[in-house]
């Protein structure tokens, strides 16, 4: 705007000067608009056409003050009509801080041109509003002079309320609740456009008061400090000493101090509820390590609310509220806890924890069980192979198939750790086997993703068939789709590593995840496993026929053998072996079981 004054003040002046130099250049320039003493007051329509655009007040006035002419931008800015306006002077329009007009104009026009200056203003109704005026001179002989008068007060407002939002908790150095807003407002459209969750999480500190009771504000100060610390270290880089790369994800936080004894975390990208139950304990716990005041030690307990982005409330407004309450009921609860908005999420959320809990403390005991399932050729009906599968032999709930702890494994980075134990029991097993002068099979064992992206899976493996002294050729690793593509190079060179052991490798759940075709050629993997998802459906489903025809004849042509999972029936496995499938796998042959219960025939 300031530019677009400047340029019309010297298009003015131009004006003005060339009328005495040139009258008709003046006119071929069309800046004849300002040509004699009077332009301004003659209101010719060309310039009032130009000055009534301006959205920025514009007055002529004469050397004590008075107003020749006046834009209708100035006339609504100060509520007078133009008629009204010619009778007054520039004092009656500004506070001119003790100046009288013309020194006031000699003041600002010393203090030079496109110089702007803050003065107050006054409308008719006697309203005060914040001005920014430019004057110039028009005609120093005459002592013609331009005012330039922009209406500030609506930046001025912007800018205090920008000052305000920009504020931090003088204490904590935390976003106060206003910038809390201003960030946690896009984070939600970023949720939704991409259909991700958030949680918000209300924290507030129990008995807090009677800290400041007992041991003064200026203790309490630094108590509510020392919170904020722990709490900004337990939504930052927290997982950073977990070894699943994806595990630091759901810890982008924002917290704030809402004043007082109560905090605000915003935990965005969660992928499962749980997510925010694992950051509510993670604070919980940390909350309640001891302080010291004065040389005491002290303990603090607190109470969290959560509330999800979207399930609980879609925006802001509605996600704080519901924390909030819900932070009050978990208060009620007593010290220590945190609770769902959604209170059906808290039995979920209990469950899945103490399932981690669990897992973590099976994971130390040793708690879990290698299964082993055979594998037939379809041909001659010989057992040639096994896969190794997990069991968790869980202290009250019996043997648990995977399905109902992999998931919180991988999540919590333990199934890396369990697929490894899993790993070396199996290479025992094949030791124990060859001992016994039983037929020598291929056994194979599922990579978890942990593992093989770990870089030193090659040298772990050739140091466990070293020391339990097994062929390489009796050690089979699975990969599925989703492991190898997640880092194709680095898979690329990790598979030929491995396959230089001299152990083969196996895509497992063929057909399930994406792989690309040129890819899977680069892929040096000896055998495809054609998911159970296709073989349920054959031969009676037609599309899962097709399915499972052309990955036979992808693996035929890529010169890898292929193996059937989840063969049930003897239709299955009648008509796989008609499709040219090498090996079958499934209840038809036997189920997965213990290592001294293999069964070693097969008759179909
Ligand atoms: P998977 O690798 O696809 O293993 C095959 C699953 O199908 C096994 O389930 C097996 O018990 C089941 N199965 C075998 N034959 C049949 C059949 O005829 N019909 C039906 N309906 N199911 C059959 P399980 O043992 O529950 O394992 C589930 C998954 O857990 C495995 O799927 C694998 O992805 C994972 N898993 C198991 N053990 C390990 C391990 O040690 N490490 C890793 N990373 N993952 C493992
Ligand atoms: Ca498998
Ligand atoms: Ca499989």
């Amino acid at each position: 705007m300031n530019d677009e004054i400047g340029i019309l003040i010297r298009r003015l002046q131009r004006a003005h000067k060339a009328r005495k130099e040139a009258e008709s250049l003046l006119e071929e320039k069309s800046l004849e608009l300002y040509k004699a003493n009077k332009v301004l007051e003659e209101k010719e329509e060309f310039s009032r056409a130009i000055l009534d655009a301006v959205s920025n007040g514009i007055i002529s006035l004469g050397s004590s003050g008075e107003i020749l002419s006046s834009n209708f931008a100035a006339c609504r800015m100060f509520g007078y009509d133009e008629e009204a306006m010619l009778k007054l002077d520039f004092s009656s329009l500004i506070s001119n801080h003790g100046l009288s007009p013309a020194s006031f104009i000699k003041f600002r026009v010393e203090k030079g041109f496109d110089n702007p200056n803050n003065a107050q203003a006054k409308r008719k109704d006697r309203s005060t509003f914040p001005v920014e005026i430019t004057i110039s001179e028009l005609d120093v002989a005459e002592e013609r002079y331009i005012a330039l008068i922009r209406d500030v007060s609506e930046r001025e407002h912007a800018e205090q309320a920008i000052h305000k939002l920009a504020n931090y908790d003088k204490l904590t150095g935390l976003p106060n609740m206003d910038l809390f807003r201003i960030r946690i407002v896009p984070q939600l459209a970023y949720a939704r456009r991409n259909k991700q969750r958030g949680a918000m999480l209300a924290i507030d500190i129990n008995r807090f008061s009677d800290i400041n009771e007992s041991f003064g504000r200026n203790a309490g100060d630094t108590l509510l400090k020392e919170i904020s610390t722990r709490l900004k270290d337990c939504v930052r880089n927290y997982d950073s000493i977990s070894v699943l790369p994806k595990q630091g994800r759901d810890n982008n936080g924002e917290i704030a101090r809402l004043g007082g004894d109560e905090f605000l975390i915003f935990v965005s990208d969660i992928t499962a509820i749980n997510d925010a139950a694992r950051v509510s304990t993670r604070l919980l716990e940390r909350l309640r390590q001891p302080y010291e005041i004065e040389g005491l030690e002290t303990v603090l307990t607190a109470s969290v609310g959560i509330a999800i982005y979207p399930d609980d409330g879609k925006n802001f407004e509605d996600l704080l509220r519901n924390a909030s309450t819900t932070k009050n009921y978990s208060k009620k609860l007593g010290p220590d806890h945190f609770s769902f908005y959604d209170s059906s999420m808290n039995d979920a959320a209990l469950q899945r924890l103490t399932l981690e809990n669990e897992l973590r403390n099976a994971v130390e005991r040793e708690e879990f069980l290698v299964y082993f399932q055979p594998k037939a050729d379809i041909n001659s009906q010989k057992i040639v192979a096994a896969e190794a599968l997990v069991r968790w032999q869980h202290p009250e709930r019996g043997i648990l198939s995977p399905g109902l702890f992999i998931e919180e494994a991988e999540k919590i980075g333990l199934l890396g750790p369990i697929s490894e134990w899993v790993l070396e029991q199996t290479c025992r097993q094949i030791a124990t086997w060859i001992n016994q002068g039983l037929p020598s099979i291929v056994v194979s064992v599922n990579l978890s993703n942990q593992q093989f992206h770990d870089g030193d899976l090659p040298e772990r493996v050739e140091l466990l068939i070293k020391s339990y002294d097994i062929p390489p050729s009796a050690l089979e690793l699975e990969l599925t789709e989703t492991i190898v593509m997640e880092n194709a190079d680095q898979a690329i060179e990790q598979v030929n590593q491995l396959k230089q052991l001299g152990i083969t490798l196996s895509i497992d759940d063929f057909g399930t995840g994406y792989s690309s075709l040129s890819y899977l050629r680069r892929l040096k993997v000896d055998k495809l496993k054609i998911d159970q998802s296709f073989v349920r459906h054959v031969p009676g489903g037609k599309e899962e026929v097709g399915i499972v025809e052309s990955i036979i004849s992808l693996g035929k042509n890529f010169g890898m053998e292929l193996i059937a999972e989840g063969v049930e029936t003897k239709e299955q496995f009648d008509f796989l072996r008609e499709a040219g499938c090498d090996q079958a796998q499934g209840y038809l042959i036997s189920k997965p079981t213990p290592a001294n219960e293999m069964v070693w025939e097969f008759t179909s």
